[in-house]
């Protein structure tokens, strides 16, 4: 039965498949497709990592065998008889095998996606007692997880697996592997999302998370259709059903019909015309109708994606998130080689233009692990967060400093320090600048300038710009924050997403009167928020005076074609009535 869920729309675009059900806690295991030759060894590795577990469990057993009831309770053998039942248990070993063979999963994955078919199973039971097994399935599964890690897998090259065009029919008729799948899960970390960059998936959708929370930040930037705060989504749908990603309108439609499927057909097609003929733009210099050049930026988490960005028409990175170089690494950081080259690579991939290197931005929704997750505090975005972090930690600090001066020897860098509210953070910090400056110089290590801005992001920085003004080169405003803290409006909650505004006439005051403050001091502004990519805002953003947006790749060529159509002679007195009104998003929508 075709049924829809709404949620928001985070990725632009129209994906078809199926869908893969995967539980939050297990996404950063490796999804990849294997060659059909390989079938036999992935199906051994499950066996060899299943055996251990058996194996770990039988000598348990034997190990309690002589204990009295005190030292090795009734409950614990009860415990280990279920998952050794478990470990056995027909549905999981034959469904894995189904899905290695059937569908090319790796091992892992197919073990976890089996999981999530049988969990499922248990979850719609009626007794209590079996209903609660489920947990013993995940803690088995974890294990054979742990146990498969130590047996190497003989895939050195993932498949990759290039979907063959069908038309709409011959999906609903396909079971073949090559039909596009759509990953479906609770939530995604921002670091779960990294791990998409060389996805197999061709959508997602996720239960929770806002517009601007850092994994639709970072789903936009894999250009991929999504949807988040799709509330009970991973409950609703099943391992295997039919889905369409809306990630226009922020709507699944899950088992479409054939009459909604050749629909969506068609609109994906037009979708990706539309986007074939803004190609055509990618050589066109942006300069609006009365000849204003404009910036266009680049905002990408890792050294790799500076290649896309300079394939997207980029100008400059405006903004490179170094947090992902820190993430996902059970809390060792790189040091300061591994940073220097991660920010070569991304200086030397953009080929002389200049690339905007933000220090470290952990906390709140972006935790450096998950086991990291901040549930300690209880307001963890008013907390510990980017550059708080890091002047409490300064020999952290010291080494991002003096890895991204000595990758400024190799081009064009900018240092970037984000959520600095108060002059003395700002004085700590270019103490701490120059003394990575004196420590490099110590060790008669090569470095090269760099220009420092500051990010705008706290409502109390957009109020006292002057001393932002007196120390730095240039500003960045970084609106998904600023609109966050203006408006108390947690961006990762998707039960308040619907009064996370941009355009609410406090925000728009404290964006317009940055722009014109910098502007006045002759310092570079810019906007790297979500904002600057919002095709809706150009316009706006244009008559405030900005002439410098950063933004994820994708939106490059739209936003150009905005501007291309602009004159911001005309644009500069309507942006003063929008900035008026009391509520400027009935203005914009009607203009
Ligand atoms: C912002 O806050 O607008 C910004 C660009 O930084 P981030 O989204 O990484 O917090
Ligand atoms: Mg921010």
């Amino acid at each position: 039965m075709t049924f829809s869920i709404h949620g928001l729309a985070v990725a632009r675009g129209i994906a078809i498949g199926r869908a893969v059900l995967v539980a939050s806690s297990r996404v950063d295991v490796a999804h990849y497709f294997i060659e059909a030759t390989q079938v036999d060894e992935e199906i051994d590795r499950v066996r060899i990592g299943r055996n251990a577990v058996v194996d770990e469990i039988h000598r348990l057993q034997a190990s309690i065998a002589h204990m009295g009831p005190k030292e090795a309770p009734h409950e614990l053998t009860a415990l280990l008889d279920v998952h050794l039942m478990l470990l056995q248990d027909a549905d999981l070993i034959d469904g894995v095998k189904h899905w290695i063979t059937d569908r090319l999963y790796n091992a892992e994955w197919a073990l976890t996606t089996q999981l999530e078919v049988i969990a499922r199973q248990f979850d719609e039971m009626e007794d209590e007692y079996l209903r609660e097994r489920k947990a013993d399935l995940e803690q088995i599964t974890e294990k054979v997880l742990r146990a498969m890690k130590g047996v190497a897998s003989p895939v050195t090259q993932p498949a990759n697996r290039t979907l063959r065009k069908k038309s709409q029919q011959d999906l609903l008729l396909d079971d073949t592997v090559d039909v596009p799948l759509i990953l479906i899960a609770h939530d995604l970390s921002p670091s779960d999302m990294l791990q998409f960059k060389q996805s197999v998936f061709a959508g997602f959708i996720t239960d929770v998370g806002g517009k601007t929370s850092h994994t639709a930040i970072v789903a936009r930037s894999l250009d991929i259709p999504a949807v988040v705060g799709a509330r009970l989504s991973s409950q609703l749908v099943r391992q295997d059903d039919w889905v369409i990603i809306d990630g226009d309108a922020g709507v699944v439609v899950v088992d479409p019909s054939p009459i909604i499927l050749a629909e969506y057909g068609f609109k994906q097609r037009q979708h990706e015309l539309d986007r074939g003929r803004l190609t055509r733009l990618l050589h066109t210099p942006a300069v609006t109708l009365d000849g204003q050049k404009i910036e266009l930026l680049a905002n990408i988490e890792m050294p790799e994606d500076a290649i896309g960005a300079v394939k997207a028409g980029a100008v400059g990175v405006g903004l490179f998130r170094s947090e992902f170089l820190f993430m996902g690494r059970q809390g060792k950081l790189p040091n300061e080689e591994e940073q220097y080259q991660a920010y070569r690579r991304a200086i030397e991939g953009m080929e002389g233009l200049p690339v905007t290197i933000r220090t470290v931005d952990v906390g709140a929704d972006k935790p450096l692990d998950k086991s990291f997750q901040d549930d300690a505090h209880l307001n963890p975005a008013l907390g510990l967060r980017a550059i708080r972090w890091s002047l409490a930690d300064p020999a952290m600090f010291l080494t991002q400093l003096r890895a991204i001066l000595r990758a400024a020897a190799h081009g064009q860098a900018n240092l970037l320090i984000p959520m600095l509210v108060h002059a003395s953070e700002i004085r700590h910090t270019f103490a701490l600048i120059d003394r990575a400056r004196v420590e490099l110089d110590n060790r008669g290590v090569a470095y090269g300038p760099v220009k420092v801005g500051a990010m705008i992001e706290i409502p109390a920085a957009a109020l006292t710009l002057k001393v932002f003004l007196k120390y730095f080169d240039f500003l960045s405003i970084g609106t998904n924050d600023l609109i966050q803290y203006t408006l108390a409006i947690d961006r990762a909650d998707e039960s308040v997403a619907h009064l996370y505004d941009p355009l609410h006439p406090a925000v728009l005051r404290l964006v317009a009167g940055t722009i014109a403050e910098g502007r006045a001091q002759g310092k570079p502004v810019s906007v790297c928020g979500e904002m600057a990519g919002d095709t809706t805002l150009t316009r706006l953003l244009l008559g405030m005076g900005l002439r410098s947006f950063s933004m994820h790749p994708a939106q490059i060529l739209a936003v150009k074609q905005e501007i291309l159509r602009a004159d911001t002679s005309k644009l500069a007195g309507w942006a003063e009535q929008v900035l008026a009104d009391d509520e400027p998003g009935l203005r914009v929508a009607r203009s």
